[in-house]
């Protein structure tokens, strides 16, 4: 591998240099195929695993094509620095939420469009630790993953140059470095350092996938707070900015607004042989020799489903009813804090300072795994939606939004096990194509729900030796993963350590669903790195080319 990031991913340098920040030139002249084509791969999804895959495989000389059900965002005329007018990057399309604890679901979970959930991500990129990929073995919860922390390391290392990554030498899990130095703190991220000094917690400056400088012909962060708004600027990374211009560059293509409904498989061979997809309101159906699914962990179960067929009469690769199963969310409870001095959090990226002092399970206690610590900066809108939530209204509302630069926010993420009950099945109301839409159902376990009382009153504990004179929490959830994960055997997953399907010999699932667990890291990293193997493994047994 080479050691010069740019002769391995020359995404950085392909966008213009002209103060604009789209590389039109790229897309007019991009490499269509036809539906017709037998191309070697066609990708579902374009966001934080099918881009790694896309500019992987381009790269090696594949025929590839990455399908995404959303647009081609432009960042210069579709994005805007403002909370209200950002809703548009949201999958809003229907779906049904059930369980004891149902996840809301829209804003905070998954996106649309090309870079996927990562165009309005916070941009925390942390490695997971190597005890994730052991938890049932080292804990007796959860699962073990059909690879090793080892495996993925390498990967881990390249990914977070290409984004790339700041922050602080890492002292957690396996401790490492990262390419860019951190950046400088806001008010936000000096009250949390502050506060856990105090308490004796150890909390570093990172890891945010914003380069600290220029990087390329990346313009500098300048620090008002946005990203999860799609950085105008294009100073975090998303996949549009860190992997589809190279994926372009290289004979990749990319798709937008095609909706793929069905994955086809050859009923007499067992192999898929393509997908179908609605663009401009034709039905279409593009020919390859392997499939990829990567549209997230609740559309690649609900892909999967839809796709029954005589041969997969309960959904495609559903022969021991694993598809949809084992989906996890994280418990991600914010606190706030009141400070006298003005603390002004929305003046930073809200990605700033993190903790994993709590992310190990800690025998002292009555529940297993544990949690991390962020620095969050809700903007206007969601600080109403968390003052509302404490049941503040007309006039105390208004004076907590009046308030509201006098605020600090922390964000904690808990690793809620994956249970079998926790999953997407199909429900029966349908889409404006017709498909049944997903039915994603959640239950807490008793150790969830402790973990989430554990990091609440760890985040108050720490506002209040930073000084803080009142907190406020709201209950939470983020980051979905599972829902086909990859296992030792076809009895307990879906896919193997590659990421291949143990029932379709070319089909691939290379998104956040194959993730096993998740422990208390922000995952995006981890499901490119996961990707970015799954693409070397492809390459290396391709020899020559794809079967
Ligand atoms: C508000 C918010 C903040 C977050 N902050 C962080 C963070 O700080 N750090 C972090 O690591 N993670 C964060 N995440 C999570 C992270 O963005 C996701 O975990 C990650 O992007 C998931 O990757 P994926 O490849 O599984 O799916 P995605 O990146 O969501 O990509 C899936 C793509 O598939 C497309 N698609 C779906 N179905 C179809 C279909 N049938 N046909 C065609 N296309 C389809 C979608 O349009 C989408 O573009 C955040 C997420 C949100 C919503
Ligand atoms: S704070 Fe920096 S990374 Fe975030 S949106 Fe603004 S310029 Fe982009």
């Amino acid at each position: 591998m080479s050691t010069d990031v740019r002769d391995r991913n020359g995404s950085a340098w392909l966008i213009p240099n002209d103060g604009t920040r789209t590389n039109h030139r790229l897309r007019r002249d991009m490499r269509r195929f036809d539906d017709t084509d037998e191309i070697d791969l066609v990708i579902v999804g374009c966001g934080a695993g099918g881009s790694v895959l896309l500019q992987r495989l381009a790269r090696a000389g594949w025929r590839v094509a990455a399908l995404d059900a959303g647009p081609f965002w432009d960042p210069d005329t579709d994005w805007f620095s403002d909370e209200a007018a950002s809703h548009h990057l949201y999958w809003t399309e229907p779906r049904v939420i059930t369980g004891t604890d149902p996840v809301p679901l829209g804003s905070n979970n998954s996106g649309r469009g090309v870079g996927g959930s990562m165009v309005h991500y916070a941009g925390y990129t942390p490695r997971f630790h190597p005890s994730d990929f052991a938890t049932f073995s080292q804990d007796g919860v959860g699962a073990d993953w059909p690879l090793s922390y080892g495996d993925l390391r390498p990967y881990y290392t390249a990914i977070e140059e290409e984004l790339p990554v700041a922050g602080e030498h890492w002292p957690w899990g396996d401790p490492h470095g990262y390419p860019h130095r951190p950046h400088p703190v806001g008010g936000n991220g000096e009250v949390f350092l502050r506060g856990a000094r105090k308490l004796g917690i150890t909390a570093k400056v990172g890891p945010v996938a914003i380069p600290n400088g220029r990087f390329g012909n990346r313009p500098h962060c300048i620090y008002r707070g946005f990203c999860l708004q799609g950085c105008k600027v294009n100073a975090k990374a998303s996949p549009l900015i860190s992997h589809i211009p190279d994926a372009l560059a290289h004979g990749g293509e990319v798709r937008a607004d095609a909706m793929v409904t069905r994955v086809a498989v050859d009923e007499r061979t067992g192999r898929a042989t393509g997908v179908h997809y609605v663009r401009g309101g034709r039905e279409r159906f593009q020919r390859a020799r392997m499939v990829a699914v990567a549209g997230y962990s609740i559309e690649t179960p609900r892909l999967l489903l839809n796709s029954s067929s005589s041969r997969f009469p309960d959904g495609l690769c559903n022969d021991f009813d694993q598809v949809g199963r084992y989906l996890m969310v994280q418990g991600a409870p914010q606190t706030a804090g009141r400070f006298d001095d003005e603390v002004r959090m929305y003046k930073a990226p809200p990605p700033e300072v993190s903790s994993e002092h709590f992310y190990e399970t800690d025998r002292a206690q009555p529940y297993r795994r544990g949690f991390s610590i962020q620095n969050v900066s809700p903007l206007p809108i969601t600080w109403a939606e968390h003052v509302a939530a404490q049941g503040h209204w007309g006039r105390a509302l208004r004076d907590y939004m009046t308030d509201y630069v006098h605020w600090c926010c922390l964000g904690a993420l808990c690793e809620f096990l994956p249970q079998a009950g926790n999953r997407i099945t199909l429900d029966e109301e349908t889409d404006r194509h017709g498909l049944p839409v997903a039915r994603f159902s959640y239950s807490q376990c008793d150790n969830d729900t402790q973990l989430l009382h554990a990091a609440q009153r760890v985040m108050e504990d720490i506002l209040h030796a930073a000084g803080a004179d009142e907190v406020i929490t709201i209950q939470r959830f983020a980051h979905l993963v599972g829902g086909a994960r990859m296992a030792a055997d076809e009895r307990h997953g879906v896919v193997d350590g590659t990421c291949r399907s143990f029932a379709v010999p070319n089909l691939y699932i290379t998104d956040g669903s194959v993730l096993p667990t998740q422990g208390s890291a922000n995952p995006a990293l981890t499901i490119m790195a996961v990707a970015a193997r799954a693409a070397g493994l492809l390459q290396a047994g391709a020899r020559g080319g794809p079967s």
